[in-house]
């Protein structure tokens, strides 16, 4: 078992990339603090994971505010000892997200402060606790959009993503020392619930597809993976990266017909 014996909090465990992490991550035997602020969600992935056999606790929490996250990180010392893996994944997508010109200001402060204030928040509170159990790995869920400009505006978002690169590295520098490896995950286009709600029609998904070179959206298993790898000791020499899962749609210029 690739995680025996560590404790990991999963933010955003009520669906998609943090349900399948948290479902992952517990079968390679950690235990998992799962949060989310959809109670049900949660709650359903910490029942799912306690059915298998495996040891899990859901904490309710908004990961853009700071009470929530100071509390979410003191559940996971007071539950299992000790926190040596903290997955930044909760984020948004806002339906009314759009261009520089017709995105209102309170979307961007909305999507900075779930997806940008959320992983700030969460190391102000986690690294303490990392370095309490000798060190760990943080993984901050980026997006390939931190990399690439798309026709289809999602200003907010992208802009939101890029900062969890910037911040990804600078915690990794700063954290090297105390033996915390800090990680950016960029998935690509995946078939989850975030993304379908703004790819809502055959056209719109035809359009992002054609972009892809492997021809098909990712799904949130493939990317739990990988963060499976971030989270274990097989990443021992892996900080400060933008770790891709894309389908290759950051590499293709033109993709085959
Ligand atoms: P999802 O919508 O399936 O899951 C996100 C979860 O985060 C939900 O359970 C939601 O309740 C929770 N959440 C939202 N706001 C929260 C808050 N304030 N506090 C606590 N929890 C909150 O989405 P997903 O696709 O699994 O996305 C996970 C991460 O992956 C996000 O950061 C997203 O931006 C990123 N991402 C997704 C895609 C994609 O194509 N789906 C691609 C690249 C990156």
């Amino acid at each position: 078992m690739r995680l025996a014996g560590k404790t990991a909090l999963i933010t955003g465990a009520g669906s998609g990339i943090g349900w399948q992490s948290a479902q992952l991550f517990a079968q390679e035997g950690a235990a998992v603090i799962a949060v989310d602020i959809n109670e049900q969600g949660g709650r359903q992935c910490a029942d799912a994971i306690l059915q298998s056999g495996g040891d899990a606790t859901y904490v309710y929490a908004d990961v853009a505010r700071a009470s929530d996250c100071q509390r979410m990180i003191a559940a996971a010392e007071a539950t299992y000892g000790k926190l040596d893996i903290l997955f930044n994944n909760a984020g948004i997508s806002h339906v009314d997200d759009d261009d520089a010109v017709h995105t209102s200001e309170a979307v961007w402060d909305l999507t900075f402060a779930v997806n940008v204030k959320s992983v700030f928040l969460g190391c102000k509170y986690g690294i303490p606790a990392l370095r309490r159990a000798g060190g760990g790995s943080i993984i901050n869920t980026a997006s390939f959009v931190a990399l690439l400009g798309a026709a289809t505006p999602q200003l907010a978002y992208t802009a939101s993503k890029g900062a969890v690169l910037a911040l990804s590295r600078e915690l990794a520098v700063l954290h090297a020392q105390d033996n915390i490896r800090v990680n950016a995950l960029c998935p690509g286009p995946l078939r989850t619930e975030l993304l379908m709600k703004y790819l809502d029609t055959d056209e719109k998904q035809r359009r992002r597809l054609v972009h892809i070179p492997m021809g098909r959206f990712g799904e949130a298993e493939e990317i739990a993976k990988a963060a499976l790898f971030l989270a274990s000791d097989e990443a021992s020499f892996v900080t400060g990266s933008s770790f891709l899962v894309d389908g290759g749609i950051t590499a293709a210029y033109v993709t085959p017909e």
